[in-house]
């Protein structure tokens, strides 16, 4: 293997370690513990799986976790009457409602009703805005990891040439707003993009975030290029059920001059980001400094 491994495991330990020594200065000269409120409606085994983790990581640093476990057929009001509750109470500085929601309930009507300055995961339609428009917002969390590593390989980003595969509103297109951000050129392949190995061929960096096991060779990386793998794919291998991502590891390795490990890159990150938007958005409501590195 050529490339550089993007140990997101490490990195994602680092910023928790930032994170809860700026919780613990909250604690010491404010008095004010950041809290996030995490809604789960339903028993998606998934999602209780993430759920749960979320909560082990936001007290282990030292922040209060709430996490409200409503039935499956919840109504849109009462779920909306929760919101409205936490959006309300002042102890709470981050709301996440996980997804998927069961079919009953409209995504959109839901994420929207969160206060735009307690959405976590920046999926409010405000935060969209903010982002797309270069304003201060609350960041996607995957993306958000996603750009610390670059950022942390390369220092500046300006001027490279990057490509997202995947347009999906929570990762692909976040993505290439933050790349654009930091002035890449960035362009963003899916399913319809033409040659798609061509486009990626030109790319110094490559994120992929399609859900596709294994779909980027190694020979549509170009020598050096760094390699940001965001798929989460569970396949059956030699008898045994393993993670990959949407890149072919191995052979990407050889060319690429970094590339994140699918498990142990970006996985990691995406909820080490979610704590860190949690303390930012209490520093915020709380007009007092934001922690450095910690946001886009
Ligand atoms: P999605 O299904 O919403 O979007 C997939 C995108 O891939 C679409 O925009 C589609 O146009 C594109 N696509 C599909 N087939 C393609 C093809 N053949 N060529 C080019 N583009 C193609 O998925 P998502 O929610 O963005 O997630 C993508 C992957 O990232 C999944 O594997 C998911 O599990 C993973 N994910 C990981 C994390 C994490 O924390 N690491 C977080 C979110 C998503």
């Amino acid at each position: 293997m050529a490339a550089t491994l993007i140990d997101g495991k490490a990195f994602a330990a680092k910023v928790r370690g930032q994170v809860a020594e700026h919780v613990a200065r909250l604690k010491e000269q404010n008095g004010i513990t950041p809290g996030l409120a995490v809604v789960l409606v339903g028993e998606d085994p998934a999602s209780q799986v993430y759920v749960r983790s979320k909560g082990k990581q936001t007290v282990e640093v030292g922040m209060n976790s709430y996490e409200h476990k409503l039935e499956a057929d919840t109504s849109e009001a009462d779920l909306l009457a929760l919101i409205d509750q936490l959006n309300n109470d002042a102890s709470v500085h981050g709301i996440l409602v996980q997804l998927p929601l069961p079919k009953h309930l409209d995504e959109d009507l839901v994420i929207n009703s969160i206060a735009p300055e307690k959405d976590v995961d920046g999926f409010h339609i405000s935060n969209v805005g903010l982002l797309g428009t270069g304003q201060k917002s609350m960041v996607p969390c995957t993306p958000l990891g996603c750009l610390m590593m670059l950022r942390d390989h390369h220092g500046s980003l300006s001027g490279m040439d990057a490509v997202v595969i995947g347009r999906s509103n929570i990762v692909g297109k976040p993505m290439a707003q933050l790349l654009l951000g930091d002035s890449c050129t960035v362009t963003i392949a899916h399913s319809r993009t033409k040659d798609l190995p061509d486009v990626v061929r030109r790319a110094d960096i490559v994120v992929a975030a399609v859900g596709r096991p294994e779909m980027v060779p190694g020979d549509w990386i170009k020598e050096g290029a760094t390699v940001i793998d965001v798929g989460i794919n569970r396949i059956e291998r030699g008898g045994k059920n393993v993670l990959v991502g949407d890149v072919d590891f191995a052979s990407a390795a050889e060319r690429a001059g970094a590339i994140t490990p699918v498990p142990g890159g970006v996985g990691p990150m995406t909820i080490a980001c979610l704590l860190a938007n949690t303390v930012t958005a209490c520093c915020r409501a709380n007009n007092l400094a934001e922690p450095e590195g910690l946001t886009a």
